[in-house]
């Protein structure tokens, strides 16, 4: 040890008895008492080093046992148990939920009362107080809401025959948006609803695309556009005049006719047009929202479950208004879910479907508030309830186009811009003139009481047999397919037929000599016939009842003509 040591602490100034010193300071201020050249000093010093070592040995002992004992501590002290937050009914007490069972219980004071959350998860001790915030569980059993009961409670449950509970709203969802069939997830003790989860059901699930659709996109359909626009068109554009009138309004309308003439064109050209309309109107960014319900899809063998998808649908559609969109409610196949009973083999379902969907409707103030559109090949098997005044009491029929109806739908889609046959405009006045003459010509083959296009015999009750020709039972959609089927056509020839020695495809495509011919189109035709499933592939009559327009009642058989002859003999239509 060096003399510079041996003076240590009372040398670097500290006031030695403000702290305490530890044995080998004590030790060294003993020694530095000594004079220097004693014997028994230097002994000492010889000694300091052993001494020195020893009290390093006994501090780490100290450390060792200490952290041994905290282990010890942590290992045999009890859990504290988690409970759930539900509220502070008094000052410095809380209400929590443990296990099932409630406390009244305190809180411990380093954690702030007021910062609790309903429905957080808080640490309590053996003596139920509080003693820690766990904030929000992230997991734990999902559950439908089947109610919303004022602005803090919610009835869940009740579905697949089990009973239902009411629920707090926990503090995340106190102001969420909740409506009957959307999804929540509960906590463990079935007493707190924690957290909104985007189910794939509802919302976006019925929503369908409305493309840009004016009215004239509509072909042969005049009379059945007129009634919509007379129908909801001026109620909602003139609302203070039918006010002054005191003029009942329909919710909504109610198309029916034979498959494939613009039920569901129709409505989603309604929902296009009108929104447009109230968009010029109010001035505000108004967009549809078209919910696009197939009756079959909500038929559903769980009790409660097609029911509860009624509710959740109204329920979106007026969250959506709410929102500022405009909601159509297009329900195809209506029939299949608001049908008299004899129209369905699940009548009990529809025996409370019908009723729950008339007071959904009845609970909707306006068509200001939601469109309803129905949709049936089937009108006189929809429930007469539902077509009461005041609720959807505007039938409209859509019916299948005549010749002239046809002419238009054709016009629709051999538009002036698609590349022709150049045959087909030699000589014409202009290119829209050789197209109407096209499809003039179409019309004459197509429309023709021939026996080549004769389809069905229909054997009446009265006895008496009527031919049915493909005319009869011609529809837009057959039309749209037949135009399809022939600009595929054209495009297998461009595609064999490369215009030579232009590289670029923009302008080879542009220079390409193939157009759709008339033969395309009259292929095409045919083809639509024997290859695409507009006919039923079954003999049994009710299907083949839908595709024509004779009263069911009155009609006992229904035969194709010739089907299978024709079948052996498919044209190739070289359909890409
Ligand atoms: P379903 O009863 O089978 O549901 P639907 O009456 O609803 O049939 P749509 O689905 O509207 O018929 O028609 C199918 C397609 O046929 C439409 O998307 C459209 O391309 C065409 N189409 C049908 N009718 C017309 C029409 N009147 N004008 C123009 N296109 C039409």
């Amino acid at each position: 040890m060096s003399d510079e040591s041996n003076q240590g602490p009372e040398d670097n100034g500290s006031p030695s008895d403000e702290r305490e010193i530890s044995l080998l300071e004590a030790f060294d201020r003993a020694v530095a008492l000594l004079p220097a050249g004693e014997l028994a000093r230097e002994q000492l010093v010889a000694l300091r080093a052993e001494i020195e070592a020893q009290e390093e040995m006994v501090g780490d002992a100290r450390e060792m046992i200490e952290r041994l004992e905290q282990v010890i501590k942590k290992v045999t002290s009890p859990a504290n148990r988690i409970g759930i937050f539900l509220g502070s009914p008094a000052r410095d007490t809380a209400q929590i939920v443990v296990g099932g069972a409630d406390y009244y219980c305190n809180v411990d004071p380093r954690i702030s009362l007021a910062r609790l959350q309903k429905g957080t998860r808080v640490l309590v001790n053996e003596a139920y107080v509080i003693v820690g915030d766990l904030g929000f569980e992230t997991a734990g059993p999902v559950t439908k809401v089947a109610e919303v009961l004022g602005t803090d409670r919610l009835r869940v449950g009740a579905e697949h025959g089990t009973q239902s509970l009411v629920l707090q709203r926990s503090a995340q969802l106190a102001k969420a948006p909740l409506k009957a069939g959307d999804d929540v997830r509960v906590d463990a003790n079935y007493r707190v609803a924690l957290e909104l989860l985007a189910s794939p059901q509802s919302r976006d699930h019925y929503l369908d695309v409305v493309p840009e659709l004016p009215w004239e996109k509509v072909g042969g359909q005049q009379e059945a556009l007129q009634a919509i626009r007379d129908a909801i068109e001026l109620p909602l554009l003139h609302e203070e005049l039918f006010q002054k009138f005191q003029h009942a309004t329909p919710k909504g309308f109610l198309l029916y006719g034979p498959p494939g003439c613009g039920k569901t064109l129709i409505g989603k050209a309604t929902a296009y047009n009108l929104t447009k309309q109230l968009r010029g109107k109010s001035g505000a960014d108004m967009r549809e929202y078209f919910m696009h319900i197939k009756g079959p899809e909500i038929l559903n063998m769980w009790v409660g479950e097609s029911e509860r998808m009624v509710r959740e649908i109204f329920a979106t559609a007026r969250e959506k208004r709410r929102e500022g969109y405009m909601p159509f409610l297009f329900i195809d196949e209506a029939e299949s879910i608001l049908g008299t009973r004899r129209a369905s083999r699940y009548s009990s379902i529809l025996s409370t479907l019908v009723p729950m969907f008339c007071t959904e409707m009845d609970g909707i103030d306006s068509l200001n508030e939601v469109v309803i559109i129905l949709a049936s090949n089937r009108a006189d098997l929809i429930d007469p309830a539902i077509l009461r005044p005041g609720r959807i009491d505007r039938k409209i029929k859509v019916n299948r186009p005549n010749k002239e109806g046809a002419r238009e739908i054709y016009r629709i889609y051999l538009t002036d811009d698609l590349p022709y046959d150049a045959a087909l405009l030699e000589g014409a006045e202009s290119k829209a003139a050789a197209i109407d003459a096209l499809i003039g010509r179409l019309l004459e083959t197509q429309f023709a009481k021939k026996e080549e296009n004769r389809l069905l015999e229909v054997t009446l009750r009265s006895g008496r047999k009527e031919a049915l020709f493909r005319s009869d039972v011609i529809s837009g959609a057959i039309i749209a397919s037949v135009v399809e089927r022939a600009k595929g056509m054209a495009i297998k020839r461009s595609i064999a037929n490369p215009v030579a020695g232009i590289a670029d495809p923009g302008e080879r495509a542009r220079a390409n000599p193939e157009g759709i011919s008339e033969a395309d189109l009259q292929v095409a035709y045919n083809a639509e016939y024997l290859e695409n499933e507009i006919l039923p592939a079954t003999d049994i009559t009710e299907d083949w009842l839908k595709l024509i327009d004779y009263d069911p009642d009155n009609v006992v058989k229904i035969s194709p003509v010739r089907l299978l002859d024709r079948a052996k003999s498919k044209p190739t239509s070289g359909v890409i």
